[in-house]
């Protein structure tokens, strides 16, 4: 098993819809951003590339490549979790901390696990998603914008229960 985190941050933005863990959350300003601004999604996909030990966010979507401009970050998620296969590497699961004033996140947390959960190819109780003020304190508690870290477990390929294999590989997880 492999280990990785990461982390996002995005500013708050007028006019743009506002996206978190691939869920749209409707009466506050969106995230600014070459992509949709889902700053959860690019934690995550930060955290399981960092586990892989497959470089960043950065070096597989460079914001200088126009594909990428208004993406939805589900789609670049899903690409991750196909550079994580091709290493022959699925995700065991993921934990993710929001921390803004507002929105409030916990009414959206189910549908961010079964969105995330679906595209990373998991149940959603290996999604884990928890929500936080900075009390006030600093650009996040001036309602500037969010950040989000993220940690992603990942297991070989192998040592999933469906995979057929044998030994340490038919183990429960
Ligand atoms: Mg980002």
């Amino acid at each position: 098993m492999r280990i990785g985190t990461g982390y996002d941050s995005h500013r708050f933005e007028q006019g743009r819809q506002l996206m978190l863990g691939g869920v749209n959350i409707p009466g506050h300003p969106g995230l600014s951003g070459h992509s949709d601004g889902d700053a959860i999604a690019h934690a995550v996909i930060d955290a399981i590339l960092g586990a892989a030990a497959a470089g960043d966010i950065g070096s597989h979507f460079p914001q200088e490549d126009d594909t990428w401009k208004g993406a939805d970050s589900m789609d670049l998620l899903e690409q991750t979790r196909r550079v994580l296969e091709e290493r022959g590497f699925r995700v065991v699961n993921i934990d993710v901390t929001v921390i803004c004033e507002r929105p409030k996140i916990a009414p959206h947390i189910d549908a961010m696990k079964k969105r995330l959960g679906a595209v990373l190819q998991v149940t959603s109780d290996r999604v884990s998603i928890k929500g936080k003020s900075n009390e006030g304190l600093g650009w996040i508690g001036a309602g500037e914008g969010v950040a989000v870290h993220s940690v992603a477990l990942i297991d070989q390929c192998s040592n999933f229960p469906d995979s057929g294999g044998t030994g340490r590989g038919s183990r429960t997880l």
